[in-house]
C-alpha cells in the first residue's frame, strides 16, 4: 500500500508513534525514526523493521526546535531526496488546574504540541509543493474537540493543530497535498498508564465501545490516510475514540 514511500513519523520512538512506524513500515514505507528522548528505543524500532525486511533510520531532534527540524528535512531529502508522508505525532502533557497551571507548563506544551507541528508542515510543505504530492497527518486529540479540565495547554494545542490542518488543507490541495488530522481518545499508552484504575474505569463506562483504544487503532487510520486508498480525503479530523467524543 505504501511501498518504497518516504515516511517520517516524529516522536516514533514509543507508544502510539512507534506503532505508526511499525505499520508504515509494514505497508512497504521507508520510515524516518524521529526522536527526542532514548536513542536505543529509536534503535529498537529500527532493527525490528530491519528484521521484518523493511527500512528505517532513527533521527534524533527536538520537533519545539526550528533550526533543529529544518537541519533533519535537509538531511532526510540528502538521502531520500523526497519526503512522502508526515505523521506529526510527537507530543507532551503538563496538567495542572488553570490556577496552578504555570507559564512554563503553558509554554512547554504549546511549544511541542503546537509549534513543533509548524515547524515541521513549513519544512515539509516546501519540498511536498515541489513535488507536488504528499500526504501530512497531524496527531490531534479528542481534548482538543471536547475539552477537558486540568488540560488548558494540551487542549488549546491539540485544538490548534485542527485549525492548523484545515489551514493547510485549503493552502496545499491544489498541488496534491493532503492535510489531515488523527484525534485519538484514551489509548492504552505510556501517556494514559498515569491515569489511575478508578478514572480508566469511569472512562471506560463513558466510551460507547467499552474499551480503551489499541496503538494499532490509530496506527492503522493514519497508514490509510496516508494511502492511495485516501486520495479525496483532505482537512478532516478522524475521531479515532470508540465513539466518545461525538
Ligand atoms: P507518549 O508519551 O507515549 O509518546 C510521545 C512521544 O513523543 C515520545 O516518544 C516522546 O519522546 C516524543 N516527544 C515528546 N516531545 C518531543 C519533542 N519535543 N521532539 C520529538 N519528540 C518528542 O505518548 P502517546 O500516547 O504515544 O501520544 C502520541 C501522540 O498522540 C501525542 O501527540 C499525544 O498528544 C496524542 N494523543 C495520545 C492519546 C493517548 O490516549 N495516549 C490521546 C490523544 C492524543
Amino acid at each position: 500500500m505504501l511501498k518504497n514511500k518516504v515516511a517520517l513519523v516524529t516522536g516514533a520512538s514509543r507508544g502510539i508513534g512507534r506503532a505508526i512506524a511499525l505499520t508504515l513500515a509494514g505497508y512497504g514505507a521507508i520510515v524516518i525514526i524521529n526522536y527526542c528522548g532514548s536513542k536505543e528505543k529509536a534503535e529498537e524500532i529500527v532493527n525490528q523493521i530491519k528484521e521484518n525486511g523493511g527500512t528505517a533510520i532513527a533521527y534524533q531532534a527536538d520537533v519545539a526546535d526550528f533550526e533543529a527540524v529544518k537541519t533533519m528535512f535537509s538531511d532526510i531529502t540528502k538521502e531520500y531526496e523526497r519526503i512522502d508522508i508526515l505523521v506529526n505525532n510527537a507530543g507532551i502533557t503538563k496538567d495542572n488546574l488553570i490556577l496552578k497551571m504555570s507559564e512554563e507548563e503553558f509554554d512547554a506544551v504549546i511549544n511541542t504540541n503546537l509549534k513543533g507541528v509548524f515547524n515541521c508542515l513549513k519544512q515539509a510543505s516546501r519540498i511536498m509543493l515541489k513535488q507536488k504530492e504528499g500526504r501530512i497527518i497531524n496527531i490531534s486529540s479528542i481534548s482538543g474537540v471536547v475539552g477537558n479540565p486540568g488540560q488548558a495547554n494540551y487542549c488549546a494545542a491539540k485544538a490548534g493543530v485542527i485549525g492548523i490542518t484545515k489551514s493547510l488543507a485549503k493552502e496545499l490541495g491544489s498541488r496534491g497535498i493532503t492535510v489531515n488530522a488523527v484525534a485519538p481518545g484514551y489509548i492504552n499508552t505510556d501517556m494514559t498508564a498515569v491515569l489511575k484504575d478508578d478514572l480508566k474505569e469511569k472512562v471506560t463506562e463513558l466510551i460507547p465501545l467499552k474499551r480503551l483504544g489499541e496503538v494499532e487503532d490509530i496506527a492503522e487510520t493514519v497508514a490509510f490516510l496516508a494511502s492511495d486508498k485516501a486520495s479525496y480525503i483532505t482537512g478532516q479530523t478522524i475521531q479515532v475514540d470508540g465513539g466518545l467524543g461525538m
